[in-house]
């Protein structure tokens, strides 16, 4: 029996490749190192051709055409790392062999509970496998779903030499949940004319638009005196950055928007009274309307200075990435055919906008369109993530369908 799409997820799961913020080194953390590795003897051990693994850890493979046509070079890329977020040591995945309704609680932490109410998609889980985490560590779905997916289509791939296909290119990339899956990939050698994510959620949920991302950095620099002769003197930057930060929208905050709707979301605050600083996220679907949050901001800041003029407040913007819907409909195959395939395996294809980044904006914006696949898993970065084991098993059939769709139109 070769083995299955589950078999893969559970050896992955287990292997710690968590990602961490503001690293030196490149990957973040050298542990993810140990799942790329092994990600490149398995290749070889299908026998995939052309393996290779660089000094970033990136894993590229191809797979050669099996027809005479010429078929544009389809590329299926997935992460390694997992969030820095929740702990990724130590995973115990417990598989759900007939999920019959109802919440989970986890066994490992009463208090982690994967409720019905907050999950619509349990309900395309009733009488399927699901795996959960113990809920003292997250599960690693995200991504491990996408690797387990690409791993089992290459293996019906190289099983199977009738089924036709182009060039096909995989790519296993690290660092994604810091924000640099992407720093150092090569995308001419990775050689790919299109190329797809397999990082979604929902089974049949495609994403083809993100956000647009900006982040702000706000610097307040105060006068730092001994508080006992302070008067008149000490300028308290603490004092006037919390003035910014409550002056900043409650309607325009993730935690009261949905959809297509923009924020402005601070996440990181430091200080003291000499100098402190507040890390703040722009998002909306328009690139245009990154300015108008900007503008926002800029006003509250105006405001603040005055009530504070000795303070002095830096503001500073930094691009992030880039809603890759406008270069993705440039040349609609790559989207139609997912759709296609999709429904091919007897789904219901939705496209939904990601109210975050993948690494697609990024390669889209650097000339390889890439929109992103689901996965069957649910709840990322947390400890009530889980996985729908027959959302992976269509994953697969997708790509496989995917696959040869883009050979029936090529000539
Ligand atoms: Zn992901």
């Amino acid at each position: 029996m070769p083995e299955n799409v589950l078999d893969k997820f559970l050896r992955y799961v287990i292997i710690d490749t968590q990602s961490k913020e503001d690293s030196e080194s490149y990957p973040s953390t050298a542990k993810q190192f140990d799942l790329l590795n092994l990600l490149v003897k398995e290749l070889k051990d299908l026998r995939v051709p052309k393996v290779s693994i660089d000094e970033y850890g990136y894993v590229m493979a191809t797979i050669p055409a099996n027809v005479q046509k010429s078929v544009p070079a389809i590329g299926f890329i997935a992460h390694v790392d997992t969030s820095p977020e929740v702990s990724g040591a130590n995973v115990k995945p417990h598989v759900i062999t007939r999920y019959n309704g109802g919440d989970i609680v986890l066994s490992g932490d009463q208090t982690a509970v994967i409720r019905e109410s907050e999950n619509p998609a349990l309900k395309i889980a009733h009488g399927k496998t699901i795996v959960t985490s113990d809920g003292t560590t997250l599960l690693g779905a995200d991504d491990k779903a996408g690797l387990a997916i690409i791993m089992t289509a290459i293996q019906s791939l190289m099983d199977n030499p009738n089924i036709f296909h182009g060039d096909i290119k995989i790519g296993f990339t690290p660092d994604e949940e810091v924000g640099a899956g992407t720093k150092f990939f090569d995308i001419k050698k990775f050689g790919a004319r299109f190329a797809y994510t397999i990082d979604g959620d929902t089974p049949g949920e495609l994403n083809k638009e993100t956000f647009s991302a900006n982040s702000c950095l706000i610097t307040v620099y105060g006068r730092d005196i001994h508080p006992g002769s302070a008067k008149n003197i000490m300028v308290n930057s603490v004092r006037v950055i919390s003035d910014i930060i409550a002056r900043l929208p409650k309607n325009t905050a993730p935690e009261t928007t949905e959809g297509y709707e923009p924020y402005i979301h601070p996440y990181v605050l430091e200080g003291g009274v000499g100098k402190s600083t507040v890390k703040i996220l722009f998002r909306d679907f328009k690139t245009e309307g990154l300015d108008i949050l900007k503008k926002t901001v800029e006003e509250i800041v105006a405001e603040v200075q005055q009530m504070h003029p000795k303070a002095k407040i830096e503001m500073q913007i930094s691009e992030q990435y880039r809603n890759m819907r406008e270069e993705l409909e440039k040349d609609t195959r790559v989207i139609d055919y997912l759709f296609e395939a999709t429904k091919r395996s007897g789904l219901q294809p939705e496209w939904t906008p990601i109210r975050g980044g993948t690494d697609g904006s990024r390669l889209t914006e650097n000339g390889l369109p890439t929109p992103n696949i689901f996965t069957g898993g649910a709840n990322y970065h947390s400890r009530t993530e889980w996985v729908n084991v027959w959302g992976m098993e269509k994953a697969v059939e997708t790509i496989l369908n995917l696959i040869q769709i883009w050979v029936d139109h090529s000539k």
